[in-house]
């Protein structure tokens, strides 16, 4: 029997996170080793955006830079982890079932939402991992839904984790002059810290609202495709809330860095 996985989700800041000193950084380094071995590993990146779920179906990845103006040190780094074609169509029919029009993608490769986490995670790079899109135009509650169609998935060994960002403000990133450790926007902090206490209480009604009804929600995300990765961790974390957070810290002012495992 495999063990039963918790979905997490992960705040994956900047690119750079992969190579900076803080608090982030050690956090998803000493993750893999608090949680069981998966067999394979499902990541929904806010940066893999399509108009109904895909999947990647390919069989070895490549790792894309799908960044600019970053350390030239982060151009060079692969993730080569292999990918998980049979667990993509898997995902592909237990969509299908749940009434999705899901799609598999042939050649997707690891943006970056994938491989930064990974790689601290799991440097090893020797699990299986599959991506998966969010859709932007969705709604939380739609990516809550494919949480929940996926679950099933935990009780084989396939750790499910949504990489967005707790905040993700990015003109408020640009034109603050912020550097990683400076101290917290107290609207990011505010925001990160009321959905914990949201978790904390089992208030899946509030989380689910949209980030439209939450203080501060629209502040610090401006758009939702950051957050909607949260949805699908909570979602795939099944009916009861059952969430707690892993991580709290800010890195650039604004960028809440905070983790939750639910389930
Ligand atoms: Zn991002």
């Amino acid at each position: 029997m495999a063990d039963r996985m918790p979905a997490l989700f992960v705040s994956h800041g900047a690119p750079s996170l992969v190579l900076e000193d803080c608090p982030a950084h050690h956090f998803l380094k000493g993750l893999g080793r608090t949680i069981p071995r998966p067999t394979a590993i499902v990541v929904m990146s806010a940066h893999y955006e399509a108009d109904t779920p895909t999947v990647s179906g390919a069989a070895a990845p490549e790792t894309t830079h799908d960044f600019r103006g970053f350390p030239v040190e982060l151009y060079a780094m692969r993730y080569r982890a292999p990918g998980a074609p049979a667990v993509a169509d898997r995902i592909a029919d237990l969509l299908r079932a749940a009434r999705f029009d899901a799609a598999v993608e042939p050649e997707r490769g690891f943006d970056h939402g994938v491989w930064v986490p990974l790689t601290l995670i799991y440097p090893g790079a020797d699990i299986p991992v599959v991506s998966l899109s969010i859709q932007p135009q969705e709604t939380p509650r739609h990516h809550s839904a494919i949480g929940r169609a996926l679950s099933p998935l935990r009780d084989e060994g396939i750790l499910l984790i949504g990489s967005g960002s707790m905040t993700h403000n990015l003109e408020r990133f640009f034109a603050g002059g912020y550097d990683l450790n400076s101290p917290a926007e107290p609207f990011a902090r505010e925001f990160a810290d009321w959905i914990a206490d949201r978790i904390a209480e089992g208030r899946t009604d509030a989380l689910i609202a949209a980030p439209d009804t939450w203080p501060g929600g629209r502040e610090n995300h401006p758009t939702d495709d950051h957050i909607l990765p949260f949805y699908f961790a909570l979602g795939a974390g099944g009916e009861a809330c059952g969430g707690r957070r892993l991580h709290r810290s800010t890195n650039y002012g604004v960028l809440a860095m905070d983790a939750f495992a639910f389930g």
